[in-house]
């Protein structure tokens, strides 16, 4: 039998009012994706106001309800203020959340899904270069999820590519090799910096990718690779995505 209360660590991902004082919310936990009640958090004398704000990082502790599990208790463990505060961050820290929403099912225990997470919302708080911390949790997402980008051999023939290699598919899910860069008529042309930068970001932690310095074309570029990949996957644009281009300029 399940306990009756519990405790997780959570990032609020989502909040939408219900009735006069209550509040839904969508949590990324270490146990998955989760809806859960926050009763009367609207009132100004709640011990829970201010706690629970977007993106913030808290400790809960929740009780089993019948259809939404409820908080009864919160501690802010990060409340991530710049990223809350400067609209390029948060418009990065929207399409984070969309993303992981896409990409996980309720319920469905991850806690490196998770942790990627947290560490992305970490970093759009604090990086000089809030859209390679995305383009990073992209591939850590794509690759906890099953759908890692084949970027060291050509997916058509699985023979290891060079950097001569310069056609990304979308539709095969990664490189081809000079041979068969006519599989995919609609292939994507890739530079060989926007390469080595895919390659780099698949392979290193977030704390070597925070410190790059790269050109805003090579970075614009690794962008919309994995953006037509991601769109390929999820089959059309993504809410955020529009949000995202209109306030997040590369300099
Ligand atoms: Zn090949």
């Amino acid at each position: 039998m399940r306990e009756r209360i519990y405790r997780t660590e959570a990032l609020i991902l989502r909040r939408s009012d219900l009735g006069e004082a209550d509040r839904l919310m969508l949590l990324a936990t270490p146990g998955g994706k989760r809806r859960v009640l926050a009763r009367g958090i609207r009132k100004t004398t709640s011990k829970l106001a201010g706690h629970l704000e977007l993106f913030t990082r808290a400790g809960l502790l929740l009780a089993i309800g019948r259809t939404f599990d409820i908080v009864t208790q919160s501690e802010i463990r990060d409340s991530h203020t710049t990223l809350r505060a400067e609209l390029p961050r948060l418009s990065c820290a929207y399409y984070a959340a969309e993303l992981y929403d896409r990409f996980s099912e309720e319920d469905d225990e991850h806690p490196e899904l998770y942790a990627v997470l947290a560490q992305t919302f970490a970093a759009l708080d604090r990086s000089a270069n809030p859209d390679l911390a995305l383009r990073w949790y992209e591939l850590r997402l794509l690759h906890l999820t099953g759908y890692r980008p084949q970027l060291h051999r050509c997916v058509v023939c699985q023979d290891l590519l060079t950097e001569t290699a310069s056609r990304f598919s979308p539709t095969l899910g990664g490189v081809l090799c000079p041979q068969h860069e006519d599989a995919d008529r609609a292939a994507m042309t890739m530079s060989g910096p926007a390469f080595r930068l895919l390659r780099y970001l698949q392979s290193q932690p977030l704390t070597v990718i925070e410190g790059l310095r790269l050109s805003p074309e090579v970075r614009s570029e690794a962008e919309s690779l994995l953006r037509a990949y991601l769109r390929r996957l999820l089959e059309r644009d993504l809410r955020s995505v529009a949000f995202l281009d209109e306030v997040l300029r590369i300099e």
